[in-house]
C-alpha cells in the first residue's frame, strides 16, 4: 500500500482496533462498528473549528470583543445562496451540500463556481468531478451558458477520484474555491475500502479539511442523500464539516428550497428559494407565495398554512385525501409531513373532534414538494383531513396554524405576527389560530383573526358542514 501508511479497523463504539474487518467487535461486542481508518506514525495537529489548531491559543475573557462575524468571506454572487451561507463563503471553510440525486446540486455549484470565477479578483475555481466526465460537466455548463469569457476560463474541471491527487492539485493551483462532486466517489489510496464506505468518506473529508484550513481554500463537497433523507455515508461527516446545506424539492416540479442545518459561521435560520429552469436555478421573487398551488375553486382537503422556514414566513398548501379502505388495516401515507404526527392527528380527530378515520385510508402531503417539520402544521393538517372526510372545502381565504395536543386542545406557535402579516399580504382574509399565551392577538389590517381553543371548535369554524356553506363568507 502507498506511503507506508497502514489501515486498521477501529471500533466506533469502544475504540479497539484490529487488522481485519469483523462483523462484531471482540472487545465490546458491538455489531458493525468497525470502520477502516488510516493509522499514521506521527499524530497530525487536530483541526479545530474556525481553522485554529490546538496548542497555541490563549484563553480570552468573555468581555473581550471577538472576531466572530469578521471571517474573510467571498460572495458567491447568488443572493439566496450567499444569504443561507451567512454572507458568502468563509475562507478555509468546508461546506457539505446534500440532496437527492438529480435535485440540482451540481447545477447550483456550477453557478456558484461561475459567481466566484467571474467575481471580484476573479480567482480560478477547481471543480473535481467523480460523478460525471469532463465533457458531461462541460455540456451542463454550456446549457447554463457558462463556457465563455472569464467564467469559461476560470472554471477548471478535472475528472478525479483520488483525494490525494485532488489535494495536490488544489495546493498547486490555489483556487478561490474547490468543488468536489461528490464525496461518495472520492477515495484515499491508503485505504482498501471502496469509495462511499464510511472509512473512505471520513478520510477524504479529513484530508480536504486539512487542505481548507491549511491553505484557506473554501471547499464545497457534494453529498448524495438517500430517499429516506439520510446522507449516504456516515453521520460523522456532518460533525466534521463547518456548514451543512441541503437542497429539497420535488424533482419533477420546479421549486427548490436551500436550507442550512448547520453553520459555524452564520445562522441556520435562513432559507433560500429557487426555481429550476432551462438556465439553471434562479431566485424566486416572492418566496412566500412560491409553494401555494393554484386552484380555480376551493378544493376539499386543502388548507393553507403560514409556516416559518427559519425566519422567513412561507405559505404552504397542506393537502389531504381520505377514502374508505378496502384493507383490514388502513393506510396512512405522509409526504413532506411527519408520519407520526399524521397518525397522532388521526387518533385525536377521532377521539376528541368526532372525525372518525379508523376505516379510511389517509394520504397527506405538502404542495410543491416542500418538507416541513414544525408542530404548527398540526392544525392545518387536521383541518385538511376533516375537510376531505366531509368532502367540503374550508372557508375561502382562510389560513390556519397551531399545534394540537393529545386532548384536542390547541397551542400557540411562535412568530404569529410575522406569519399572519404575510398571509394578509398575499390576500388571505381569515386566520384560525390558538390564543397566544400571555400576549394580545396581533391586529392586522384586512385579516380577521379567529381564536379557536380546541380542535372541535376549529373544525366547526373552518369546515362547512352543509354544501354551499363555504361560499357564503367573503
Ligand atoms: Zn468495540
Amino acid at each position: 500500500m502507498a506511503r507506508g501508511a497502514q489501515s486498521r479497523y477501529v471500533c466506533q463504539s469502544c475504540g479497539a482496533s484490529v487488522l481485519r474487518w469483523e462483523g462484531q467487535c471482540r472487545t465490546c461486542g458491538e455489531w458493525n462498528s468497525l470502520v477502516e481508518t488510516v493509522v499514521r506514525e506521527e499524530p497530525r495537529p487536530r483541526v479545530l473549528a474556525g481553522g485554529a489548531t490546538g496548542g497555541g491559543a490563549a484563553p480570552v475573557a468573555l468581555s473581550h470583543p471577538t472576531e466572530a462575524g469578521d471571517e474573510p468571506r467571498r460572495a458567491v454572487g447568488i443572493g439566496e445562496l450567499d444569504r443561507v451561507l451567512g454572507g458568502g463563503l468563509v475562507a478555509g471553510s468546508v461546506v457539505l451540500l446534500g440532496g437527492e440525486p438529480g435535485i440540482g446540486k451540481s447545477t447550483l455549484l456550477l453557478q456558484a463556481a461561475a459567481g466566484v470565477a467571474g467575481g471580484p479578483g476573479a480567482p480560478m475555481v477547481l471543480y473535481a468531478t467523480g460523478e460525471e466526465s469532463v465533457s458531461q460537466v462541460r455540456l451542463r455548463a454550456a446549457r447554463l451558458e457558462l463556457t465563455s469569457g472569464a467564467v469559461g476560463d476560470g472554471i477548471r474541471v478535472v475528472a478525479e477520484t483520488g483525494v490525494g491527487r485532488i489535494v495536490d492539485l488544489a495546493r498547486a493551483e490555489r483556487p478561490g474555491l474547490l468543488v468536489v462532486d461528490s464525496v461518495q466517489t472520492v477515495a484515499s489510496e491508503e485505504l482498501d475500502g471502496p469509495p462511499g464506505s464510511v472509512g473512505q468518506v471520513r478520510e477524504a473529508t479529513q484530508r480536504l479539511m486539512e487542505l481548507a484550513k491549511g491553505e484557506g481554500v473554501p471547499v464545497i463537497l457534494v453529498g448524495h442523500v438517500t430517499k429516506d433523507g439520510t446522507l449516504a455515508g456516515p453521520k460523522t461527516l456532518e460533525h466534521l464539516v463547518d456548514v451543512v446545506l441541503s437542497v429539497e424539492g420535488d424533482r419533477t416540479g420546479g421549486l427548490r428550497l436551500l436550507r442550512a442545518t448547520k453553520n459555524r459561521f452564520g445562522s441556520t435560520e435562513e432559507v433560500g428559494v429557487f426555481e429550476m429552469g432551462e438556465r439553471g436555478l434562479t431566485e424566486v421573487a416572492d418566496p412566500a407565495r412560491a409553494f401555494l398551488a393554484d386552484h380555480d375553486e376551493p378544493a376539499p382537503g386543502s388548507v393553507v398554512a403560514p409556516v416559518l422556514e427559519g425566519s422567513r414566513p412561507i405559505l404552504v398548501e397542506v393537502q389531504a385525501l381520505v377514502a374508505p379502505t378496502g384493507a383490514p388495516s388502513p393506510r396512512r401515507t405522509a409526504s413532506g409531513v411527519d408520519p407520526n404526527r399524521l397518525a397522532l392527528l388521526v387518533a385525536v380527530l377521532g377521539r376528541r373532534a368526532g372525525i372518525g378515520l379508523g376505516s379510511h385510508d389517509v394520504y397527506a402531503n405538502l404542495a410543491g414538494g416542500l418538507s416541513v417539520g414544525e408542530p404548527g402544521l398540526d392544525l392545518p393538517l387536521a383541518l385538511a383531513l376533516a375537510s376531505s372526510l366531509r368532502d367540503r372545502p374550508i372557508v375561502t381565504g382562510t389560513v390556519a396554524i397551531g399545534e394540537v395536543g393529545l386532548l384536542g386542545e390547541l397551542r400557540a406557535v411562535g412568530g404569529l405576527d410575522r406569519r399572519l402579516r404575510e398571509a394578509a399580504r398575499l390576500g388571505f382574509a381569515r386566520a384560525l389560530v390558538p390564543r397566544p399565551r400571555g400576549r394580545e392577538l396581533p391586529a392586522i389590517a384586512g385579516l380577521e383573526v379567529v381564536v379557536v381553543g380546541t380542535l372541535r371548535d376549529a373544525v366547526r369554524a373552518a369546515v362547512a358542514s352543509q354544501p354551499g356553506d363555504g361560499r357564503e363568507r367573503p
